[in-house]
């Protein structure tokens, strides 16, 4: 199709190709560098997950970032696709789960029940050995697994083998939390979420106007007795909508972005509590 419309923009296109392997190249060469040598450009954001009825803080979502010399603020999704195709992504998932759980364990002083959840790649769960490193880094920072969340795409329920089942069994054993990320975009069954022992579904961002299906989540998760999160929550509209249908966790902009380190610390000294833009049971236009 691009060569019918004349030469140049046949060149065009191929050039803009060029452009994309070119950064996919150093977006790789660079990540390496950065995963390497534990460089400051890698960072972790903290999103506060709050009880959507009082705003108070419950825990925290950890969230790669990553500040590229040459590119500036790369976004998640992209850079993590470049780790997982590289196996950096054994070195910066370590990385962020450490640094979560050492922010944690001194979170937990100001606040006892402080919950942590963090995103866990399928290729990390494919490493025999991910569950015992899991359970050496609790004991290193002293956070209880009970304390810990890991969140999973439903597709590393459909796709488990033997080594990612058996690293999903230990951490279970263990005690720590498994949550279904992005809950309902995917394909998982309800014979999975039961033997995996799934502990959290978190309603995919999608679904936040979408009141019949949030319900359809909430009423699921009372029946397989598993805990519900809604994220992505923007609006004081889908605020009174998860309260009235009963959800005990949701994160989102209406709350709180993720957030550096030391915000959350701030945070939890001053009020454990953050204002939503506008609070539930305030008159409309209020
Ligand atoms: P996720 O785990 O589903 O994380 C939620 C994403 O929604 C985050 O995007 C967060 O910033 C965004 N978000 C939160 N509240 C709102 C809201 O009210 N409105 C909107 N529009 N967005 C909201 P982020 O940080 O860009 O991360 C994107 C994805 O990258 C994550 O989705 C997760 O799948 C992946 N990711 C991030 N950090 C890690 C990591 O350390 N390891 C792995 N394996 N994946 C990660
Ligand atoms: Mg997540
Ligand atoms: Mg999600
Ligand atoms: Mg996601």
């Amino acid at each position: 199709k691009a060569k019918a419309r004349g030469r140049g923009h046949t060149e065009l296109f191929d050039e803009s190709m060029g452009r994309d392997a070119q950064r996919h190249l150093d977006l790789e060469n660079q990540l390496r560098h950065d995963v390497e040598s534990g460089s400051g450009a890698l960072s972790v954001a903290f999103q506060p997950v709050v009880d959507p009825a009082s705003g108070h803080v419950l825990g925290v979502e950890a969230l790669a970032r990553w500040n590229c010399e040459r590119y500036g603020a790369v976004p998640p999704e992209e850079f993590i696709a470049i780790a997982e195709d590289s196996d950096l992504i054994h070195t910066l998932g370590r990385t962020v789960l450490r640094t979560a759980l050492e922010h944690t364990a001194w979170w937990q002083s100001l606040h006892p029940a402080f919950e942590v959840a963090v995103n866990v790649s399928p290729v990390q769960l494919q490493r025999p050995g991910f569950a015992a490193e899991v359970q050496r880094l609790l004991a290193q920072t002293r956070v209880s697994p009970q304390h810990l969340c890991l969140e999973v795409t439903e597709g590393v329920l459909l796709e488990a083998n033997e080594v990612s089942s058996a690293n999903l069994r230990a951490l279970h054993e263990a005690g720590v939390e498994l949550a279904v990320d992005d809950f309902g975009s995917g394909y998982s069954s309800l014979a999975q979420l039961r033997r995996f022992q799934v502990g959290k579904l978190k309603a995919d961002r999608s679904f936040v106007t979408d009141a019949p299906i949030l319900r359809a989540v909430a009423d699921l998760g009372a029946a397989l007795g598993v805990r519900v999160l809604a994220e992505g929550v923007e609006t004081a509209e889908q605020q009174r909508a998860l309260v009235e249908l009963g959800y005990p966790q949701a994160q989102g902009y209406l709350w709180a972005r993720p957030q550096p380190a030391d915000a959350i610390t701030d945070l939890l000294r001053s009020r454990q509590q953050v204002p939503s833009a506008t609070p539930v049971g305030a008159p409309a236009g209020s």
